[in-house]
This record gives C-alpha cells, sequence and structure tokens, in this order.
C-alpha cells in the first residue's frame, strides 16, 4: 500500500489543475489516468474542436476576400492533412502535460481507478490510500437507445474522420450539435441538423436563440424541428437510412453524428465500495465545497453535471487545493456568472442571466438590445447581422445578463465578464470611452 496526501481519479483539466496546485503546496500528490493526459477537452473537445473552428473560419474568410478586391476562384482543402497536423499537435500537448506533472512533483499512474474503500484506491495492481481523494472522471457521449445507434459517431467519432463527409445528418440541440454543424457545413459539407423541439441551445437568451435559427439557416444547413431519428440502418451502397418521427420522413447519409448530450464517469470506479451517491446518469453531487455526501471524498469538473466546462473544472480543482492543502478554509469557486461561448460561425456568447432568469429574480428589469451589420460585411452582399443584449437590475440597472452573438463575440465577452463579476451598472458602461470602429463599442454605447 503506497501512502500518499491525495488522490486524483483522472487526468483532465480538472484533475491536472488540482494534482499540480496540490503539490505546489507541499502535498504528496498521485494521479491516476485511465487513457491519455489532458483528458476531453485536449483530446476530444475544445482543442481540436477549435482547431476545427478556426479551419472553418478561414474558409468564410476565403469567401469574403472577393468582397475585398481578391481573386479566389475556388479553393482545395485537404481534412486529412489538418486532422494529421491536429492530431501531431495534441500529441506535444500530451507529451506537455507529462512534463508538467513530473515537475510538479505529482506520481502518475497509468490505469482505471477503482475504489477499495473510502480511504484506499487500487489501479494498475497496486492499492493507493489518501486522507483526500477527488474523482475528475469526466463524462461520454450518449448513443441513444434506438436500433442502429451504434451506426452513427459520437463528438469523439467525429475527431476520428479520415476523409471528409459530403452528406451529414447531426442530432442535437446543444453546444456540440451547434459547432460540429457549423464546422462541417463551414467547410462544404450537406448538413442536416435534427432538433427535438424547435430551436437549438434552447436555455439561451431569445434573442440569440432567434438569432442562431436565422444564421444556421442562412449557412445553408438543413433543419428538420421537432423530428426523431427512431432506427438506422445501413443500406446496400454503404450509406445510413434513417427514419425518423416526421411524418413518414427518411434520410440519406453517409455520415451520423449523435450530439445529444454526455453522461457522467462514474461507471468505473466501484462507489458501491465507498458510499458516495450518485444520479442514474453518473452525475456524483456535491455541495458548494466540493465534497460528496462521502467526508474526505471531492468532486470535480464535469462528474458534478454541471458548468461542463474547462476553466470550471481547473478553477474548482485549484481552490480545493487552497481550501485542502494551503491553509484557505474559505476557498471555493462561485458557480454565478460563469462566461461561455459558442464556437458557432459567427460565435456568440453569454454571462449572467437571461432576460427571462432575470425577470423572474428580479421585479425591475431593463434590457438594452441592438442589432446591426459589423463593418467587416460592409462590402459583401449577405449581411449577416450582429446580435447584443444587456439584461439590467434595478434601479441602479446593475448588469446582471450580457449576451452577444456576432463575428468577435468570443473573444469580446472575456474582460465584460470582468465588469459584470464586479457587479458594474449600465452607467458604468456607459462611462467607458468607446473603442472605434469595433463591434464591442456597440456594447458601451446601448442606449
Ligand atoms: P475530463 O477532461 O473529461 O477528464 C477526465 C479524465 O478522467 C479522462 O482523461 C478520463 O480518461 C479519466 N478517467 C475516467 N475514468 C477514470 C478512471 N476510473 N480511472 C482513471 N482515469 C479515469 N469546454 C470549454 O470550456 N470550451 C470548449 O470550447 C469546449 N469544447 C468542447 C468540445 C467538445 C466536443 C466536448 C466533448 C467538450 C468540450 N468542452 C469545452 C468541455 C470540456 O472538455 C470539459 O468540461 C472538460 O474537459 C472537463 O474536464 P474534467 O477534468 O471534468 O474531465
Ligand atoms: P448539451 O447538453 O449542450 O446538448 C445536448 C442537447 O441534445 C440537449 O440540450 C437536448 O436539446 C438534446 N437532446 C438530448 N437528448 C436528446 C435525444 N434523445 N434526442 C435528440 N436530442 C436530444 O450537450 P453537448 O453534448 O452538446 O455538450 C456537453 C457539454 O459540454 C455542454 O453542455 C457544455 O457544457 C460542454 N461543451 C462546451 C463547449 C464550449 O464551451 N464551447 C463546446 C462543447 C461542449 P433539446 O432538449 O433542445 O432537445
Amino acid at each position: 500500500m503506497a501512502n500518499y496526501d491525495y488522490i486524483v481519479i483522472g487526468g483532465g483539466s480538472g484533475g491536472v489543475a488540482t494534482a499540480r496546485r496540490a503539490a505546489e503546496y507541499g502535498a504528496k500528490v498521485v494521479l491516476i489516468e485511465a487513457h491519455r493526459l489532458g483528458g476531453t477537452c485536449v483530446n476530444v473537445g475544445c482543442v481540436p474542436k477549435k482547431l476545427m473552428w478556426y479551419a472553418a473560419q478561414i474558409a468564410h474568410s476565403l469567401d469574403d476576400a472577393r468582397h475585398y478586391g481578391f481573386s479566389i476562384h475556388g479553393h482545395d482543402f485537404d481534412w486529412q492533412r489538418l486532422k494529421h497536423d491536429r492530431d501531431a499537435y495534441i500529441q506535444r500537448l500530451n507529451g506537455i502535460y507529462l512534463n508538467l506533472l513530473e515537475q510538479s512533483g505529482v506520481t502518475l499512474v497509468r490505469g482505471s481507478a477503482r475504489f477499495v474503500d473510502s480511504k484506499t484506491v487500487a489501479a494498475d495492481g497496486q492499492h493507493y490510500s489518501a486522507p483526500h481523494i477527488v474523482i475528475a472522471t469526466g463524462g461520454q457521449p450518449v448513443l441513444p437507445a434506438i436500433p442502429g445507434a451504434e451506426l452513427g459517431i459520437s463528438s469523439d467519432g467525429f475527431f476520428e474522420l479520415e476523409q471528409q463527409p459530403q452528406r451529414v445528418v447531426v442530432v442535437g440541440a446543444g453546444y456540440i450539435g451547434v459547432e460540429l454543424a457549423g464546422v462541417l457545413r463551414s467547410l462544404g459539407s450537406e448538413v442536416t441538423l435534427v432538433l427535438r423541439h424547435d430551436q437549438a441551445m434552447r436555455n439561451l437568451d431569445a434573442l440569440l436563440r432567434d438569432e442562431l435559427m436565422t444564421h444556421l439557416r442562412d449557412s445553408g444547413i438543413h433543419i428538420l424541428p421537432h423530428t426523431e431519428v427512431t432506427s438506422v440502418s445501413r443500406n446496400p451502397s454503404g450509406g445510413l437510412h434513417l427514419t425518423t418521427t416526421g411524418d413518414g420522413l427518411e434520410l440519406n447519409t453517409d455520415t451520423l453524428l449523435w450530439a445529444i448530450g454526455r453522461r457522467a464517469n462514474t461507471e468505473s470506479l466501484n462507489l458501491a465500495a465507498t458510499g458516495v451517491k450518485s444520479t442514474p446518469r453518473g452525475v456524483i453531487p456535491v455541495d458548494e465545497w466540493q465534497n460528496t455526501n462521502i467526508p474526505g471524498i471531492y468532486a470535480i469538473g464535469d462528474i458534478i453535471g454541471h458548468h461542463e466546462l474547462t476553466p470550471v473544472a481547473i478553477a474548482a480543482g485549484r481552490k480545493l487545493a487552497a481550501r485542502l492543502f494551503n491553509q484557505q478554509p474559505q476557498s471555493r469557486l462561485d458557480y454565478h456568472t460563469v462566461p461561455t461561448v459558442i464556437f458557432g460561425h459567427p460565435p456568440m456568447g453569454t454571462v449572467g442571466l437571461t432576460e427571462a432568469q432575470a425577470r423572474e429574480q428580479y421585479a425591475d428589469i431593463t434590457t438594452y438590445t441592438t442589432r446591426f451589420t459589423a463593418l467587416y460585411h460592409a462590402l459583401s452582399e449577405h449581411k449577416p447581422k450582429t446580435a447584443m443584449k444587456l439584461v439590467c437590475a434595478g434601479s441602479k440597472e446593475q448588469v446582471v445578463g450580457c449576451h452577444i452573438i456576432g463575428e468577435g463575440a468570443d473573444e469580446m465577452l472575456q474582460g465584460f465578464a470582468v465588469a459584470i463579476k464586479m457587479s458594474a451598472c449600465k452607467s458604468d458602461f456607459d462611462n467607458t470611452v468607446a473603442i472605434h470602429p469595433t463591434s464591442a463599442e456597440e456594447l458601451v454605447t446601448l442606449r
């Protein structure tokens, strides 16, 4: 039995961050990882997704170039080369993560961790014991329980595609459905997006939802609202045949991409040996200090079932390390006003309350909205709109929500999130001199 101060299960965003920070504070730390270091974000999430998004943005820029005097007649796009270079970059990142752990003095164990009791974990034929154990095992995509579902791929499979599919059906209305449908369409695939309801990203403010649907349609994505896929089979030509709930509607496609959500990775952990509670979807509930129901066992990141974002997992892990190993008993992550961006074309960003949420929480709400054509599109025939909304509460008009869709929204939001976290009011926005000509300036000149 090897004894440690801190056992970290999972070497993804949250696990690596908490392990390194705890080691920095002097704790003896072991991190157990079953697959590739860096977890979802590095291997099959944020990083490869953002590289694909950049490729898609370049495709748009090439289309726009003619409006700026360039003669570009078509262009070749080499999916295989992009995938090869993307994979090589990710392998380098895996190595960087390994070096970082070594430099921090964290012991790395390769293997699947399984609880023996609430203080002991088994992995790779060894037992490890510690007074503090954190579960940071993330999640994985789910497939629906319908005949032939396994003929489709998930986001993990998307990153393995060696060829660009010509025709793709994407099922799902969340982040991944919107982002991957956008990448594929921008790079030239024929894309059908199947939604159970009438809109995608139903948790967003109504302004963003409506604009998003317009952008998706204008980009040439074929949208099937109020539709569910009921079966999948392979047809003799090798393609896929889909039946749906849509009035006799059947679809033929090369690739089917499921983007209908994820479930937490708890199955392999043998939680029964500890008494740690989990939901049927594998989520481990925690209190505001990341404590599970069993003392000495904590959970961070996607496994807790909300705010499934890399910076959230990292921040929660670092705060927990400070609380446990750096005499900071009040250290915990504040989950309010977490900014987030959906990397569509254009991207959209949101922080704080939607207008509907604000109206439920406050009696006195004022909103400021704008919709305009960004200067970048001044010379083009097609004029996609940028839209923005500030949601303000009370007589002082504290800004409690900020919602942006349009070019640059992804880079714009971070600074506004700082202001909102500091309880800025509309007058603070008004008193800030604009930067011209930008889209961001609209947010400080709203009337
Ligand atoms: P993970 O990063 O999933 O790490 C968990 C690790 O635990 C994995 O390496 C796994 O192998 C390991 N593990 C599991 N079980 C065991 C076991 N029993 N023993 C040992 N190891 C185990 N977030 C953003 O903020 N921005 C984005 O742009 C973004 N894009 C995304 C795109 C996609 C396609 C996806 C799927 C996700 C995206 N996310 C994004 C979400 C982000 O990836 C996750 O929120 C983040 O990775 C969660 O970190 P984590 O540490 O909780 O889990
Ligand atoms: P999401 O929860 O965002 O979306 C999944 C959507 O699929 C649901 O909202 C639901 O929409 C729909 N759905 C659920 N079940 C079914 C079904 N049986 N049939 C059809 N549709 C269904 O999950 P994702 O997997 O897209 O992403 C997981 C998380 O990862 C995100 O919540 C986000 O936190 C994170 N992420 C972050 C990114 C970023 O920061 N840019 C990018 C990608 C992921 P409805 O109810 O409307 O039908």
